[in-house]
């Protein structure tokens, strides 16, 4: 691969990582997330409609406390009601589980 290709390769395997791993990250917009109050953020939770979350008043609820988050290097981790998909680890749904 001669410099002029290797200009042109590189930006497009760059693209495609992004892409990936964008795909594997839940989407709080989409219909199961919103089903149960997905947030990456756990502070940024309507706790007037998510009561469950309303009664973390010292706020220990969030993924990385969750039975059902595997963690992964980065600080966040694999949630196994999502399907196995990446979460944040600072993040809450309804389906929060004390470990
Ligand atoms: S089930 Fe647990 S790990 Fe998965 S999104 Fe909800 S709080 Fe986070």
């Amino acid at each position: 691969m001669d410099r002029r290709q290797f200009i042109r390769f590189v930006p497009l395997v760059a693209l495609a990582s992004s892409a990936f791993a964008q795909q594997d990250e839940v989407d709080p917009k989409s219909p199961t997330a919103i089903a149960l109050g997905y947030s990456t953020d756990h502070s940024r939770v309507d706790t007037t409609r998510w009561s469950k979350k309303g009664q973390d008043v010292q706020g220990q609820q969030r993924c990385q406390t969750c039975a059902l988050f595997t963690s992964t290097d980065n600080g966040n981790g694999i949630c196994s009601i999502f399907a196995g998909r990446q979460v944040a680890g600072n993040g809450w749904c309804n389906a929060w589980t004390r470990r």
